[in-house]
């Protein structure tokens, strides 16, 4: 039976962490502030900025609420940024995704400043993070090398197996192993033989968005498994990518879901607004 991996708590630990850091900032006078962008009136993206914002307000930095309705342009938007780039009180600018069809989402993440891309999805931060030397991270691969790591697993000279290349998951999470010195293979949907290829894994991390994806047969015993998959089911219940029930009899350690990588995501957003904000602020944090 394999350890189960508590992201709630882990996910707590980090925001507690966060929450001393920003009371240290504050007896400095300087207050961490997140600025949040709303576009429109999807139901799930209205659930995620509130997630943010009550994640923000427990951890003692100042949100900035920008909720906009779904007809706004894009040059509106691409204005707020830069009003929000040059307000020196914003330290991080977070716009929810997806945007409207008639938004370019690319242009507008290009324009926030890269010390204020706390979502570590600008392609300068990602330019970082492939030389090792980022200091925003992409907020979900962040959150799956802490679980790793908090769980007393070292990544050094493992067989790092990554399902997925996307460029907000499977990539840079790559990337984040192999700074780890993780010995990193990426498998997509044009990969031969997957089965074979996560039995050599030490290490797997699913992010595939198919329900169930790695079976038993496809890990080996003692493996280390997160699953970053979130997949609504007929019956309204969440899936991950990994068959957990299948390979929790094989690993050492495994991630629900929910309660893995899920709350991990907000964590590191919240420890990414103190880091941005000591970055601006010329402290160390
Ligand atoms: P994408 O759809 O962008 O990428 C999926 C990747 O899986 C692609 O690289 C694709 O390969 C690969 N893939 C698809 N089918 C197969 C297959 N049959 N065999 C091997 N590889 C395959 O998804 P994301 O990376 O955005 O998300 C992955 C999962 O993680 C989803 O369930 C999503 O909901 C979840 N997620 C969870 C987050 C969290 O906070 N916990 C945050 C973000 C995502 P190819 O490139 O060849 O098409």
């Amino acid at each position: 039976m394999a350890n189960i991996i508590d992201g709630k708590l882990i996910s707590m630990d980090i925001k507690n962490e966060v929450k001393e850091k920003a009371a240290k900032l504050k007896e400095k006078g300087i207050e961490p502030c997140l600025a949040v962008v709303l576009v429109g009136e999807d139901p799930a993206s209205q659930v995620y900025v509130r997630n943010k914002k009550k994640a923000c307000e427990y951890c003692g930095i100042k949100s900035l609420s920008y909720e906009l309705s779904g007809d706004t342009t894009e040059e509106e938007l691409l204005a707020l940024i830069d009003e929000l780039n040059n307000n020196k009180e914003c330290n991080g600018i977070l716009v929810q995704l997806p945007l409207p069809k008639h938004i370019d989402e690319n242009k507008i993440l290009l324009k926030i400043l890269p010390e204020k891309d706390v979502d570590g999805f600008h392609p300068y931060n990602v330019g970082l993070l492939s030389i090792g030397k980022a200091d925003l991270k992409a907020c979900t691969p962040a959150g799956c090398i802490e679980l790793i790591k908090r769980s007393g697993v070292d990544i050094t000279g493992k067989n790092c197996v990554v399902v997925g290349r996307s460029n907000i998951v499977g990539k840079p999470v790559g990337m984040l192993l192999l700074s780890e010195n993780g010995t990193v293979t990426t498998c997509h949907s044009k990969t031969n033989d997957i089965k074979f290829v996560c039995r050599q894994a030490d290490i797997i991390v699913a992010a595939v968005g198919i329900p169930k994806f790695v079976k038993g047969d496809m890990v080996k015993e003692g493996v280390v498994v997160i699953d970053v998959g979130i997949n609504r089911m007929e019956n309204g219940k969440l899936c991950g990518d990994v068959d957990f029930e299948e390979v929790e009899k094989k690993a050492s350690y495994i991630t629900p879901v929910p309660g893995g990588v899920g709350p991990m995501t907000i964590a590191m957003l919240m420890n990414n607004c103190i880091v941005a904000c000591c970055k601006q602020n010329n402290v160390v944090c």
